[in-house]
């Protein structure tokens, strides 16, 4: 399934706000400065999009406490932006998204790094659970020579090291992690595994002796990339993990080009979000654009104004 282009809510402002407050509100308009339900919409064209709460008297619009706040970009502009994001298999850059919204390249950089805040799994999830099955292992990001920041590089010293849990055939969580400090890997897996899954490691020692006993299994890569269980239960690799890494590394240096360490979380968000929200777990460009614009709601804002 696709979405038409040349749909009103890409086009007219009137619209994309309309868009935006149906799926924000489904169940009624909800004040985001207090919580209450006693909000009403502003008469005036001068209010347009304005809502006057009962309750604190405070006064806000559709895109007030979301990644879309406090810009000068219209909304159907933005809502444009999250639909190319939702729908581009490797991505799409920020110069790419200038030409094709008309947008100043700043404008476009900085909207793409919010619509990867809206793309950041709802804080306290966790990846695994019901007993499932979850590969974990790390990597770093291959160097990028046209790249001013030494991301990647040629000094492994400076090579940005992120963790990934990936579910087999299901949902991943990633996490940069300081490659010097050991307990940062155990730390991401923690903080993003639902204890009841059996994690699947290589050999590494960081992987060993925080899991309860029975839930973890490893493999030595120096002796073999994969081994078979006993029983009926399922091999032990994590082929699904490194298979993972290859799209994501394929992705930076194909379609971003120069990702500076400071934003790869945010890149990552991306690339966890897509991988999350693919066809064969039930979404498409629809869905999954909507997906986005429900998480553009309550990520923490750190950007200065866009636009
Ligand atoms: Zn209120």
């Amino acid at each position: 399934m696709t979405c038409d282009l040349t749909n009103p809510i890409f086009t007219n402002e009137a619209a994309a706000v309309a868009h935006l407050e149906a799926s924000r509100w489904n169940q009624g308009v909800i004040c985001p400065l207090c919580g209450s339900d006693k909000a009403k919409k502003m008469g005036g064209a001068t209010q347009a999009g304005m809502f006057l709460c009962a309750d604190c008297r405070g006064k806000f619009t559709v895109r007030t406490g979301t990644v879309f706040e406090r810009s000068h970009i219209p909304l159907h502009k933005w809502l444009l932006a999250t639909h190319l994001m939702a729908s581009s298999k490797k991505g799409i850059s920020a110069h790419q998204l200038h030409r094709m919204l008309g947008i100043t390249y700043k404008s476009a950089w900085f909207m793409a790094h919010r619509i990867r805040e809206a793309m950041a799994p709802a804080a306290g999830g966790t990846v695994g659970g019901g007993g499932r099955i979850v590969e974990v292992d790390e990597t770093e990001i291959a160097p990028s020579r046209k790249s001013k920041t030494p991301l990647g590089g040629r000094k492994r010293a400076n090579n940005k090291k992120f963790v990934s849990l990936v579910e087999r055939d299901g949902k991943v969580r990633s996490a940069v992690i300081d490659g010097r400090n050991m307990n940062d890997v155990r730390t991401a897996v923690r903080m993003n595994l639902d204890p009841d899954s059996v994690l699947h490691s290589d050999g590494a020692q960081f992987y060993k002796g925080f899991m309860p006993i029975g839930k973890h299994e490893s493999v030595d890569h120096d002796k073999m990339f994969a081994k078979r269980a006993s029983g009926n239960k399922a091999s032990i690799h994590c082929n699904t993990a490194e298979g993972y890494f290859s799209i994501v590394k394929r992705g930076i240096v194909g379609t971003f080009h120069h990702v500076s360490p400071a934003h790869l979380p945010r890149y990552l968000n991306e690339f966890d979000f897509r991988m999350n929200t693919r066809t064969k777990l039930g979404f498409n460009d629809i869905t999954r654009a909507a997906a986005i614009l429900k998480g553009a709601e309550g990520q923490r804002l750190t950007y200065r104004q866009v636009g």
